[in-house]
Protein backbone atom coordinates (compact mmCIF):
# COMPACT_ATOMS: atom_id res chain seq x y z
CA UNK A 1 0.00 0.00 0.00
CA UNK A 2 1.76 3.44 -1.37
CA UNK A 3 0.33 6.97 -0.69
CA UNK A 4 0.63 9.34 -3.55
CA UNK A 5 -0.70 12.61 -4.55
CA UNK A 6 -0.80 13.86 -8.20
CA UNK A 7 0.42 17.33 -8.91
CA UNK A 8 -1.58 18.97 -11.31
CA UNK A 9 -1.01 19.26 -14.94
CA UNK A 10 0.98 22.19 -16.04
CA UNK A 11 2.45 22.96 -12.41
CA UNK A 12 6.34 22.45 -12.17
CA UNK A 13 5.89 18.93 -11.28
CA UNK A 14 2.67 18.03 -12.81
CA UNK A 15 2.19 16.07 -16.30
CA UNK A 16 2.35 18.71 -19.34
CA UNK A 17 -0.62 20.65 -20.71
CA UNK A 18 -2.12 19.07 -23.25
CA UNK A 19 -1.56 15.58 -23.90
CA UNK A 20 2.04 14.84 -24.56
CA UNK A 21 4.05 11.57 -25.51
CA UNK A 22 6.27 11.48 -21.99
CA UNK A 23 6.42 8.13 -20.19
CA UNK A 24 6.14 10.14 -16.96
CA UNK A 25 3.14 12.11 -18.03
CA UNK A 26 1.25 9.14 -19.51
CA UNK A 27 1.69 7.51 -16.07
CA UNK A 28 0.38 10.23 -14.15
CA UNK A 29 -2.75 10.84 -16.35
CA UNK A 30 -3.38 7.45 -16.44
CA UNK A 31 -3.40 7.61 -12.35
CA UNK A 32 -5.29 10.39 -12.28
CA UNK A 33 -8.04 8.42 -14.73
CA UNK A 34 -8.20 5.53 -12.39
CA UNK A 35 -11.21 4.90 -10.82
CA UNK A 36 -11.09 4.75 -6.62
CA UNK A 37 -12.46 1.33 -6.17
CA UNK A 38 -14.66 2.70 -2.85
CA UNK A 39 -16.63 5.54 -4.31
CA UNK A 40 -15.98 4.71 -8.61
CA UNK A 41 -14.34 8.77 -8.66
CA UNK A 42 -11.54 9.22 -10.83
CA UNK A 43 -8.51 9.60 -8.55
CA UNK A 44 -8.00 12.82 -9.99
CA UNK A 45 -5.09 15.89 -9.38
CA UNK A 46 -3.62 17.33 -5.88
CA UNK A 47 -6.04 14.52 -3.92
CA UNK A 48 -4.04 12.21 -1.82
CA UNK A 49 -4.67 8.64 -2.40
CA UNK A 50 -3.67 5.42 -1.67
CA UNK A 51 -2.50 2.23 -4.17
CA UNK A 52 -1.41 -1.11 -3.63
CA UNK A 53 0.10 -2.53 -7.12
CA UNK A 54 2.99 -4.58 -6.14
CA UNK A 55 6.24 -2.60 -7.85
CA UNK A 56 7.99 -5.85 -8.54
CA UNK A 57 5.47 -7.00 -10.82
CA UNK A 58 3.39 -3.99 -11.89
CA UNK A 59 2.22 -5.76 -15.16
CA UNK A 60 0.72 -8.78 -13.11
CA UNK A 61 -1.06 -7.01 -10.79
CA UNK A 62 -3.43 -4.25 -11.85
CA UNK A 63 -3.13 -1.69 -9.59
CA UNK A 64 -6.21 -0.62 -7.41
CA UNK A 65 -6.86 2.81 -6.55
CA UNK A 66 -8.47 4.53 -3.72
CA UNK A 67 -8.80 8.19 -3.03
CA UNK A 68 -6.96 8.66 1.14
CA UNK A 69 -10.51 9.68 2.48
CA UNK A 70 -12.36 6.80 0.97
CA UNK A 71 -9.57 3.83 2.24
CA UNK A 72 -9.55 5.51 5.48
CA UNK A 73 -13.44 5.88 5.83
CA UNK A 74 -14.03 1.93 4.82
CA UNK A 75 -11.17 1.30 6.69
CA UNK A 76 -13.05 3.17 10.32
CA UNK A 77 -16.21 1.12 8.94
CA UNK A 78 -14.90 -2.23 8.98
CA UNK A 79 -13.03 -1.50 12.48
CA UNK A 80 -16.81 -0.15 13.39
CA UNK A 81 -17.46 -3.94 12.51
CA UNK A 82 -15.64 -5.39 14.73
CA UNK A 83 -15.45 -3.77 18.10
CA UNK A 84 -18.75 -4.54 18.90
CA UNK A 85 -18.21 -8.05 18.48
CA UNK A 86 -15.20 -7.73 20.72
CA UNK A 87 -17.25 -5.86 23.34
CA UNK A 88 -20.31 -8.56 23.53
CA UNK A 89 -17.92 -11.41 23.70
CA UNK A 90 -16.23 -9.74 26.91
CA UNK A 91 -19.50 -9.00 28.48
CA UNK A 92 -21.71 -11.79 29.48
ZN1 LIG B 1 4.96 15.67 -20.77
ZN1 LIG C 1 -13.09 7.67 -3.46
Amino acid sequence: MAYGLLPEPGTDLGPCLPDCAHVDCKQTREQAESVCRHCGEAIGYDRPFVHDNSPFDPLDAPATFAHSACHEAAFAATEADVRPANARRGAH
